[in-house]
C-alpha cells in the first residue's frame, strides 16, 4: 500500500479556488446531484470493502472484522439513511401561522453553507469521514477533506478512490500533517468539522476565529462507567470489556473507568476475567494473529504505558506491552485512587482502572468535580439507581448497560458537550450542522396599509399607539 503524497502547500490554495468555483457554479444546488455522489460514495467503500479492511490493518493492526463492523457496515448504513432522507430534510419549513406576519410569507430555505473542511482523526479513520462527507454533500456543499496522516494507508486510499469516484470540482482529500492543516486553517470556511482531542481543538478553534470560520468539535474525554451491583454481572463485564478492547480501546466513546462500591470490586474482576477467556480463548490470547488492535502509534503506545507504571493501582489483568509490536494487552487495574496517573487523561488505549467508591453519591461527586465526558455508562437492572445518575450528571450522552454502539443508533444526535465537543452529527443532525437556515420573506406592498406608521416622522401620536 503506497503512503499519501502530502498535498504540496500551493497546491491547497488552488484546491480551495477550485472548490470555490465549483460550489459557485450552482451545480451541487440540484438534490438529484447530490444523490448521484451519496450513490457514488457508497460505490466507493462498497466496491472496496476488502481494499479498506487490509488499508485499516496496516494502520492499526486491526481484525478485518472489527474495520467491517465499525468502519464500513457502519459507513454504508450511514450513507443510506441520508440518502433515503436527503428529500425531506432538504424541504424548506414554514413558521406556525402567526396573524402579524404571515401575510409576508415567511419561509426557512435549506441553503448549504459553501465550501466547508472536515479535520478527521486516526482512530476510526473511514467511519469518522465518510459518513460526514455524506453529511456535507447532501447538505450541497463543497467540501475538503483532511484525513489523518497517523494512518497513511487509508487516508492515502481515501484520496485515490475519491478521485476516482466523487467530482474533483466538489470533493477533494488534502493529505497532510500540522503545515497543510495549518494553510488550509487560512482560508475562511462555510463550516468547520473538526473530530480529535481537545489540545489541538483549541488551535483549530483559534485560527477559525480569526476567519470567523463556525466550527463544530467532536472531542473526546474520560467516559465512566457506574457500576450498581444490582447489574447482570455477565453482561455488563462483557460489554465494558468489549468497548475496551475494540480497536485496542483507542475509542472517543469507550468506557474509560469504572466507578463501582468496594465490596464489588473482585466480582467484577472475576467476571471481566472470565469474559477476556471467552474472548482469547487460544494460549496466546489478544496477541494471537488477527484477534486484536495495536495501538496506531508509538508515541500513543508510550503515552498510555507511562500511566501504566506510574499508576499506583494493582494490575489483576493483562499488563503486557510490546513496543516493536505495538501492541498493549488488554489491563484491567484496581484499587485506583482520585489522582492516580490512569485518571488524569481520556486513556484512549486498551487499560481499564476500577475505582472503588464508599457509595453512588460519591461517585456521581467525582464525575461532576470533571469535565463532562462524551458520553456516560450505567450498568444496572434498577431505573431508580439509573435515573439518579443520568439526573444528577452531565454528559454528550447518557448509556445504560451497553457501550460503543450510540453515535451508530439511527435518529438521535450523537455530540459532546463542553470539553467533550460542540455539535451535534449522524443522521439529520449531521445534514443541519451543514446547513444554513435562510429565513426569507416577501412583504406585499399593501402591508403599508397597516404597518405605515412604521417610518419617519416619528411623531408624538406614532409613540402613544
Ligand atoms: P488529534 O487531535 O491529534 O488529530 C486530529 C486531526 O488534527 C488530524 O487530522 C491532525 O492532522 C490534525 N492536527 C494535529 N495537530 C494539529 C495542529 N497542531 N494543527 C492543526 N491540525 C492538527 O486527534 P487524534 O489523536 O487523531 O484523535 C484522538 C482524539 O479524538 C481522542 O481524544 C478521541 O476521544 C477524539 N475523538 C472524538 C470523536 C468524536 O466523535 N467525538 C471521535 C473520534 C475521536
Amino acid at each position: 500500500m503506497s503512503k499519501p503524497q502530502y498535498t504540496p502547500l500551493d497546491e491547497i490554495d488552488k484546491i480551495y479556488d477550485e472548490l470555490r468555483a465549483g460550489f459557485q457554479s450552482g451545480k451541487t444546488k440540484s438534490i438529484e446531484y447530490r444523490k448521484y455522489l451519496l450513490v457514488q460514495l457508497m460505490y466507493m467503500v462498497k466496491d472496496n470493502a476488502e481494499r479498506f479492511e487490509n488499508a485499516l490493518k496496516e494502520d492499526l493492526g486491526r481484525p478485518p472484522f472489527e474495520s467491517h463492523f465499525f468502519e464500513i457496515s457502519a459507513s454504508l448504513t450511514e450513507i443510506k439513511d441520508t440518502y433515503s432522507h436527503i428529500d425531506k430534510w432538504v424541504k424548506s419549513e414554514k413558521p406556525p401561522f402567526s396573524l402579524n406576519w404571515s401575510a409576508m410569507k415567511p419561509v426557512i430555505y435549506k441553503e448549504p453553507k459553501g465550501v466547508v473542511l472536515i479535520i478527521s482523526p486516526f482512530n476510526y479513520p473511514v467511519y469518522l469521514t465518510i459518513p460526514v462527507l455524506a453529511s456535507a454533500i447532501a447538505a450541497g456543499n463543497a467540501v475538503v477533506v483532511k484525513p489523518s496522516e497517523s494512518t497513511p494507508a487509508t487516508s492515502a486510499l481515501m484520496a485515490e478512490l475519491a478521485e476516482e469516484y466523487l467530482d474533483t470540482s466538489v470533493v477533494r482529500f488534502v493529505n497532510g500533517a500540522v503545515p497543510e492543516t495549518t494553510r488550509l486553517l487560512e482560508k475562511p470556511w462555510g463550516h468547520i468539522l473538526y473530530t480529535g482531542g481537545g489540545r489541538v481543538a483549541k488551535i483549530i478553534s483559534a485560527a477559525a476565529a480569526k476567519t470567523l470560520s463556525p466550527i463544530s468539535l467532536e472531542l473526546g474525554g474520560k467516559s465512566p462507567v457506574f457500576i450498581d451491583p444490582n447489574c447482570d454481572i455477565k453482561l455488563a463485564a462483557r460489554r465494558i470489556l468489549w468497548g475496551k478492547v475494540a480497536n485496542a480501546g483507542q475509542t472517543c466513546v469507550a468506557p474509560d473507568y469504572v466507578l463501582v462500591v468496594e465490596e464489588f470490586q473482585d466480582k467484577l474482576i472475576q467476571a471481566l476475567k472470565e469474559v477476556y477467556k471467552e474472548f482469547y480463548p487460544t494460549a496466546e490470547g489478544s496477541k494471537a494473529e488477527g484477534v486484536f488492535a495495536r495501538m496506531c502509534t508509538v508515541q500513543g503506545l508510550k503515552r498510555v504505558d507511562e500511566f501504566l507504571k506510574n499508576s499506583k493501582g494493582e494490575i489483576v489483568l493483562g499488563g503486557e506491552v510490546d513496543e516493536t509490536d505495538k501492541f498493549i494487552a488488554p489491563t484491567v487495574v484496581k484499587n485506583i485512587r482520585p489522582g492516580d496517573s490512569l485518571m488524569n487523561e481520556e486513556i484512549f488505549g486498551p487499560v481499564l482502572p476500577i475505582m472503588p467508591v464508599k457509595d453512588l453519591d460519591e461517585a456521581i461527586a467525582y464525575v461532576n468535580s470533571h469535565d463532562h465526558p462524551l458520553t456516560l455508562y450505567v450498568f444496572s437492572q434498577d431505573s431508580k439507581f439509573k435515573e439518579k445518575v443520568f439526573r444528577n450528571t452531565q454528559s454528550g450522552s447518557a448509556v445504560a448497560n451497553d457501550t460503543l454502539i450510540i453515535p451508530a443508533v439511527e435518529g438521535i444526535p450523537f455530540g459532546g458537550i463542553g470539553p467533550s465537543g460542540s455539535g451535534y452529527h449522524t443522521g439529520k443532525y449531521g445534514f443541519d450542522m451543514f446547513t444554513h437556515l435562510r429565513a426569507s420573506i416577501d412583504s406585499p406592498g399593501w402591508i403599508d396599509m397597516v404597518m405605515k406608521f412604521r417610518y419617519p416622522p416619528y411623531t408624538a401620536n406614532k409613540r402613544k399607539a
